[in-house]
């Protein structure tokens, strides 16, 4: 597998996609123009050229599609396909999915922008994890019997599927998230539509017509994209939507909160935002606790959402930590996704750019301390390139340090104290996920217990796994995806009373 090559190497498969002219919606199992004729472009973020142009759903595609995924949740996705059926077909898409991954870690450099290597070894692999973890819990999703104080009665529960799942994603990790809701939407029973986000709708597009060649029957997966608005905003808004799934930004899942309260109260789940602390203490092997920081910020150029970018050093060790991750991150490699050498590819969009730009001139305004970077590249074309740059800071309240930036940027800081430390590291509105780097096994835990974060690592970062329960405290969202729980997020209990008395004395 070569890591290292030109997009005019991209595999047939690849070109031919994107050769194929405009991309329409996937609307039970079908393709078709959007009603307003409108389309937009999907840009490479390594070099600003578009890569394809995009339909944009309104509110009559919606409506169009949520037709569908009704029409097949009471047809014959409720009432034909079992458990173990919902599986095999899942199993199927995973297959698939494994003989196009080549092609669909291709699409996802070119309009993401993350290292080839990363597309093709990290996230393919994961998403393929990912379905099948899912679909084995088909047909494990179990009720139970229910002890209750009345006489004669038989009481149950059922785990049932909600209905209709629309599902948000941002531009991230594009396939990941899509297979992050449709796995569980799905195992469990509900018909979706999902919504890729316009940065990056390529390789949703491409699974749906692999979703039809596993054979998922029409309407189960309907693929609609479009901006937030008004494609997303429609969707949130919509009376016939039981439950929206939502990973983006906090801004924007309180707008869908608000907008499922207005319209049906539809059930809502949201992975936001975060603004993750590392903490390093003196008693750590620094060297791999420097190493792991580094990746935990600036792999996907600290574009994901557990980004570790606060980090807490003991100050006995401060110094010797800063060089240490200076001298690191300043060997790092800023390329294309494509090129033989790249640890950080660039950044989604141009307005993100001027975005980070904003929070790195801000902060030196503010009295932050540049220690490595700063700067736009602009010597790698047209794309939109960023130096890894490190801040060391003092004051928490600078927004460098409170707000979620989405870039290669981190904010490096010492601290004395236990207290202090607790009370610094949870001093944002975020709550998503937070790592700790100590040889003292107790003091792991305890800062564990004590950190506001749905999920810490002790002695590493980033791990994420189908298994193991995922989501956020505070602003960084609520629910749980991954493991079990994520069967608890696409599915409701229905309580049943059976009134087991007979009569059985003889008629008079
Ligand atoms: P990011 O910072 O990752 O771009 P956003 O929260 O802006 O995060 O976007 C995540 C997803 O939410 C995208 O698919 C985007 O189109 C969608 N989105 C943006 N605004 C809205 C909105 N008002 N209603 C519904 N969805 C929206």
């Amino acid at each position: 597998m070569a890591f290292n090559m030109s997009e005019a190497e991209l595999k047939d498969s690849t070109r031919a996609f994107l050769d194929s002219g405009p991309k329409q919606l996937f609307i039970n199992n079908g393709w078709v123009a959007p009603q307003s004729g409108e389309y937009f472009a999907s840009l490479n973020p390594a070099s600003g050229k578009p890569l394809a142009e995009i339909a944009l759903a309104n509110e009559a595609d919606v409506d169009a599609a949520v037709a569908a995924a009704r029409a097949a949740f009471k047809g014959h996705w409720s009432q034909k396909f079992l458990a173990g059926d919902r599986a095999a077909l899942l199993f199927k898409l995973a297959d698939l999915i494994d003989a196009h991954a080549d092609t669909l870690a291709e699409l996802e450099t070119l309009d993401n922008g993350k290292p080839y290597r990363v597309s093709r070894k990290g996230d393919l692999p994961y998403v393929t994890k990912h379905l099948r973890y899912q679909a084995g819990w088909a047909d494990k999703i179990e009720g139970s019997t229910v002890p209750v104080t009345f006489p004669n009665q038989f009481v149950y529960t059922r785990r049932e599927p909600l209905g209709v799942v629309a599902a948000i994603i941002p531009w991230n990790f594009p396939l990941l998230m899509a297979i992050w809701k449709l796995g569980p939407a799905l195992t469990a029973g509900n018909t979706l539509i999902l919504k890729p986000a316009e940065q990056t709708p390529l390789s949703a597009l491409y699974l749906a017509d692999l979703v039809a060649e596993a054979g998922f029957p029409p309407g189960v997966v309907n693929i609609l994209t479009g901006p937030g608005l008004p494609t997303g905003a429609a969707l949130a808004a919509h009376m016939d939507i039981d439950k929206l799934a939502f990973t983006g930004s906090t801004a924007v899942g309180a707008k869908i909160m608000e907008a499922a309260a207005r319209s049906n109260l539809k059930r809502v789940s949201l992975e936001l935002g975060g603004k993750s602390p590392n903490v390093i203490f003196a008693d750590a092997d620094i060297p791999a606790a420097v190493r792991g920081a580094q990746w935990a910020v600036f792999s996907t150029a600290g574009q994901e959402c557990v980004a570790g970018s606060r980090i807490f050093v003991e100050r006995a060790i401060y110094n010797e930590a800063l060089d240490a991750l200076k001298g690191h991150v300043e060997k790092m490699q800023v390329n294309h996704g494509f090129a033989e050498k790249v640890h950080v590819g660039p950044i989604i969009t141009e307005a993100q750019m001027k975005r980070i730009q904003g929070y790195v001139t801000d902060g030196q305004k503010a009295g932050a301390e540049i220690i490595s970077g700063g700067a736009a590249i602009k010597d790698l074309g047209d794309g939109y390139f960023f130096e890894p740059t490190i801040f060391a800071y003092q004051d928490d309240s600078l927004p460098l340090v409170q707000e979620e930036i989405f870039g290669p940027v981190a904010a490096v800081t010492a601290f004395d104290d236990w207290d202090e430390l607790i009370q610094r590291a949870n001093s944002t509105m975020y709550g998503l996920a937070a790592g700790v780097w100590t040889r003292d096994i107790a003091k792991g835990h305890n800062y564990a217990h004590q950190v506001q974060a749905g999920t810490v690592w002790i002695n590493g970062y980033g791990m994420i796994d189908p298994a193991a329960p995922f989501g956020g405290y505070k602003m960084s969202g609520f629910g749980r995806e991954m493991g079990k729980e994520s069967i608890e997020l696409y599915t409701q209990v229905k309580t049943v009373w059976v009134n087991t008395y007979q009569d059985t004395s003889k008629p008079e």
